[in-house]
């Protein structure tokens, strides 16, 4: 039988590694790891990326009610509150592809809704697609060739800490001069503009507006008025102009920092802007932001049941329906009798809900209460190995493990796994219930 790699098992120090902790997913991380397994991120990686690898690989108790058990006690009292719930649901899907494809599985069999934490920012990029279509490029592409940048939203070293870095800025770039990109920042913040970047204060709920005036003066035409969303028209002019005579113009947004009651109207904005700079030139949109691989989630959603999230598995048919299936609306009406929350990856905050709720959450995760099971997992691409989607879409990086697992967490495929297997005898959900019977 294998042995569990010990430390010294792990080179101390390893380059090109994935970061998971949020949808750029860096793969040019530099990592250090010391005797007692302690991982410091030597060289280019954010702020958040240093303090998450840096987080102590910590032994930490499984709970119920506040209660400290052992695992598998843990496991059945999971096991018996999602048998027992008539209309379950599994949220958050913070994790590798792995321990999403595992959470679906056990949603399948519950009949459980499905939906991701940062879903609304998601959904706001897949109506528009539904609705315009969209024109995007790779990350690789946009780093290599764009030389204008036109961004939208606020916070982007927040949402997207390392953009400048790695795409508009990066040290080298192949068909391009890294230092002539210029750009225009779009939104509510006030501070000082990166080197050869123009903000241009503005207000979000008036995106669509915005992106709308733009494709008209991109097109050719003089929309009305003199200001647009707080922009004076001859600022747009300046920037349809500069849409124009860019041989590869980005029209980027941050989905999370967009009106949440018509996100999707921006979005479709923002796609038809992008489709109206092609018809002279070379322009890509791209959405940037998302933590917790909601894109993965969505994914393997997509390619296990063909519906995306905000579905309904396993009681006959996957059933998506994007309003009826928002979990924080279920939520919020008490529609849903027991909820399973996997938090692995940052980036899902678990809900301030008093419904019965089992938590599976990486060491350290902020809980607003004790819930009735909390279980903690390892961490996936520092505990362990696993795959993450890149936020341009077109890649799901690989996730090394880079530290032996002393504090014996499991993944959270493993438990998700244990509690599928708890649940085999149970009632199927009631759909397949009556069907089984015809
Ligand atoms: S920008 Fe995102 S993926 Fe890149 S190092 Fe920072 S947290 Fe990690």
């Amino acid at each position: 039988m294998d042995s569990e790699p010990g430390e010294t098992d792990f080179p101390p120090s390893m380059g090109d590694v994935v970061c998971p902790f949020c949808a750029m997913a860096c793969d040019d991380l530099a990592v250090m790891r010391d005797r007692g397994g302690r991982l410091r991120v030597t060289d280019n990686g954010c702020a958040r990326a240093r303090s998450l690898f840096a987080l102590p690989a910590l032994p930490a108790h499984c709970f119920i009610k506040g209660r400290a058990v052992p695992l598998d006690e843990a496991l059945d009292a999971a096991a018996a509150l999602l048998r027992n719930a008539a209309s379950p649901a599994i949220g958050g899907l913070a994790a590798d592809t792995e321990g999403i494809s595992a959470a679906l599985a056990l949603a399948e069999r519950l009949g459980a809704v499905v939906d991701h934490a940062a879903s609304d920012s998601l959904f706001h990029g897949l109506r528009a697609l539904q609705v315009s279509g969209a024109m995007t490029a790779t990350f690789g592409e946009l780093r290599n060739r764009a030389d204008l940048f036109v961004l939208f939203g606020a916070e982007f070293d927040r949402h997207a800490p390392r953009l400048f870095d790695r795409i508009v800025r990066p040290p080298t770039a192949l068909f391009r001069e890294a230092a002539a990109v210029r750009g225009f920042l779009v939104g509510p913040g006030d501070g000082p503009a990166p080197e050869g970047f123009e903000r241009l204060t503005a207000d979000l709920t008036q995106a669509p507006a915005i992106a709308a005036a733009l494709s008209q003066l991109v097109a050719g035409e003089r929309p009305r008025g003199d200001r647009v969303g707080g922009i004076a028209m001859e600022d747009l002019v300046r920037v349809a102009a500069a849409l124009r005579e860019a041989r590869f113009g980005v029209v980027g947004w941050i989905a999370a920092t967009l009106d949440p009651a018509a996100g999707d109207v921006a979005v479709e904005a923002f796609n038809r802007l992008v489709v109206t700079a092609n018809a002279s030139t070379r322009c890509a949109g791209l959405a940037l932001g998302g933590k917790g691989n909601a894109l993965g989630a969505n994914y393997v959603c997509a390619w296990q049941y063909g519906v995306p999230l905000r579905s309904r598995l396993g009681a006959g048919p996957p059933e998506h329906d994007p309003l009826r299936y928002r979990l924080k609306s279920l939520l919020a009406g008490g529609e849903v009798d027991a909820l399973l929350w996997l938090s692995a990856l940052n980036g899902a905050e678990v809900p301030d809900t008093r419904k019965p709720m089992i938590v599976l959450a990486r060491p350290g995760q902020p809980l607003p209460r004790d819930p009735e099971v909390l279980i903690p997992v390892a961490v996936p691409g520092l505990d362990h190995a696993g795959s993450i989607h890149r936020g341009d879409g077109v890649a799901a990086l690989p996730l090394r493990r880079l530290r032996s697992n002393t504090s014996g967490l499991p993944t959270a495929a493993a438990v998700l796994g244990a509690l599928l297997d708890r649940l085999a005898g149970s009632p199927l959900p009631a759909p397949l219930r009556e069907t089984a019977h015809v």
